[in-house]
C-alpha cells in the first residue's frame, strides 16, 4: 500500500472559506433554494444535473452546501471519490446495506459486530426479505462457505465491537471480489488508522457520533463510497438517502467539520494513552485485550492495515470474569478513582466505560455472545486523553488491585 495521509489530504481538498471571507464556512441553513434559470428545474429532477456536476442546489434532503463541505473533506480523509453523511452511524449503514442488497438478497456478515447492527442484520431485514449468514471475521474460509449465489455484500467492523478481533481487509476484499459481491466495512473504531477503501473496502462506513465527532454532542455518520455509489444514493427515484431521508442537521456537519482538523491529533493521542495502561495492565496480570499488546492474537494483522503514526486506537477491554467483579471495578473507577465514566459510546475526550454483554452488544443472545468472547464481565473501555496520563494510570492501577484482578489478587 502506498503511504497514505488522511491529514494532509483534508488540507488538500478545497477550501470552503465562509461567506465574507471568513476562516470557517458558513452554515446553510436553507432547506430550498432558488433556480435561477426556470429550464433547470425539470434537468435536475431528470437527474442530470447536480451541484457537483454544473447544477444548482435544489433541496437540503438532496444536497445542501454545508453538508457537501463536509462529506468533501471526508471523501479526502479517506481517499474515495465521495462521501454522504447522514443523521446517525445506524442510517448510514442501513441505507449503504439496502442500496446494494435488494429483497431477496443476502449478506454475510462479521458475527463480532455492534449491537445495533446485528439487531438490524438478524432481526430486521429477514422481515423485509434480506437474510444474513455471520461468520468469524478473522476464519476467511468459514466466511467463504457462507457465502451463497444470491450474495450481495460481505460486511465486517474494522475492529470488531467489543473483542477487538481485527479483520484483514486486503484478504477479504479479494475474496469478495472475486466471488462478485461488495465489501462494506465500519470503520467507527479506527478512522485515520486503518483506511479500509485503500484497502480494497467498497464502502466505508463511520458513525461519527464517536471519534470523528469525538465530542458526544452529537448524532451523525457517513457513508464512504464511488462518486457512482454517492449518486445512486441520492437518486430521485431508488436512492436509499434520498428517500428514507436520514438528512445530516447543517449545523451538526458544521460541528463534525470544526473537529475533522484535529481528528488526527485525538486519535494519536488516545492511542498512545490506551497503549501504555494497556501494557501496565498486563504486567499487573489483567485479562486486558488490546490491538497494540504483542499477545493479541490480530496485533500483526492490525500493523499491516494501519498507519503507523496513529499507533493502535483508544478501545481496550477487560475481562473481569464476572458481572459482579465488572459492575466492582467500574463503580470504583467512576466513583472512587474518577478514572471515567459508566456511559456507553466511545470516542469522547475522557474516558467510557460499559460492559458490553449487557449493553451495547445486548442485542445479540446470549448463547452467541458467549461463543464469540462476550463474557459478561467484559467491560470495554474507550480511553479519553484527559488529565495526566500519570494520574490516570495511578488510578486504574489502584482500582483493578481494589477489584481484586491482579495477579497478586486474582
Ligand atoms: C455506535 C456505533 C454504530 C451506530 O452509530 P450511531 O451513530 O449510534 O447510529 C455503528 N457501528 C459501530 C461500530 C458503533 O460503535
Amino acid at each position: 500500500m502506498q503511504p497514505f495521509d488522511p491529514e494532509q489530504a483534508i488540507t488538500e481538498a478545497r477550501r470552503e472559506f465562509g461567506e465574507h471571507g471568513g476562516v470557517v464556512p458558513s452554515i446553510e441553513r436553507s432547506s430550498t433554494f432558488t433556480v435561477m434559470e426556470p429550464g433547470e428545474m425539470p434537468e435536475i429532477f431528470a437527474g442530470k444535473r447536480s451541484p457537483d456536476r454544473g447544477g444548482s442546489y435544489l433541496y437540503s434532503r438532496h444536497f445542501n452546501p454545508t453538508i457537501n463541505v463536509l462529506d468533501r473533506y471526508l471523501a479526502a480523509m479517506e481517499g474515495t471519490e465521495f462521501a454522504v453523511s447522514t443523521a446517525s452511524g445506524m442510517s448510514a449503514i442501513v441505507c449503504a446495506l439496502l442500496q446494494l442488497c435488494p429483497h431477496g438478497g443476502h449478506i454475510v456478515s462479521s458475527n463480532m459486530i455492534y449491537g445495533g447492527t446485528h439487531a438490524l442484520l438478524n432481526d430486521m431485514l429477514p422481515e423485509m426479505g434480506i437474510r444474513t449468514s455471520f461468520a468469524p471475521p478473522d476464519d476467511l474460509a468459514a466466511i467463504e462457505r457462507a457465502i451463497r449465489p444470491e450474495t450481495k455484500v460481505l460486511y465486517v467492523e474494522t475492529l470488531g465491537n467489543p473483542t477487538l478481533v481485527v479483520a484483514d481487509i486486503p484478504a477479504l476484499a479479494a475474496l469478495a471480489h472475486e466471488r462478485g459481491i461488495k465489501l462494506v466495512v465500519d470503520n467507527t473504531f479506527a478512522p485515520m488508522i486503518v483506511p479500509p477503501a485503500r484497502l480494497g473496502a467498497d464502502v466505508v462506513v463511520y458513525s461519527m457520533t464517536k471519534y470523528i465527532n469525538g465530542a458526544s454532542d452529537l448524532i451523525a455518520g457517513c457513508i464512504c463510497c464511488t462518486r457512482e455509489f454517492g449518486h445512486s444514493l441520492y437518486d430521485l427515484h431508488t436512492g436509499r438517502v434520498m428517500l428514507l431521508g436520514p438528512t445530516l442537521d447543517p449545523r451538526a456537519a458544521f460541528d463534525v467539520m470544526q473537529r475533522l482538523p484535529h481528528l488526527g491529533l485525538r486519535m494519536r493521542e488516545h492511542g498512545r494513552r490506551a497503549l501504555v495502561i494497556a501494557q501496565r495492565l498486563e504486567q499487573e496480570g489483567v485479562a486486558v485485550i488490546y490491538p497494540g499488546l504483542a499477545s493479541h492474537p490480530g496485533h500483526e494483522k492490525f500493523k499491516a492495515i494501519a498507519n503507523p503514526v496513529y499507533g493502535f486506537g483508544g478501545m481496550m477491554t477487560v475481562d473481569c470474569g464476572t458481572a459482579e467483579r465488572a459492575n466492582a471495578l467500574l463503580a470504583v473507577l467512576q466513583n472512587e478513582e474518577q478514572f471515567g465514566l459508566i456511559a456507553v459510546s466511545l470516542g469522547y475526550y475522557d474516558t467510557l466505560m460499559s460492559c458490553s454483554g449487557s449493553s451495547t452488544s445486548s442485542e445479540i443472545p446470549a448463547r452467541e455472545q458467549q461463543a464469540i468472547g462476550i463474557s459478561p464481565g467484559l467491560l470495554r473501555l474507550s480511553i479519553g486523553y484527559t488529565g495526566s496520563l500519570e494520574s490516570r494510570l495511578g488510578q486504574i492501577v489502584r482500582a483493578v488491585a481494589k477489584a481484586g484482578l491482579t495477579r497478586a489478587n486474582g
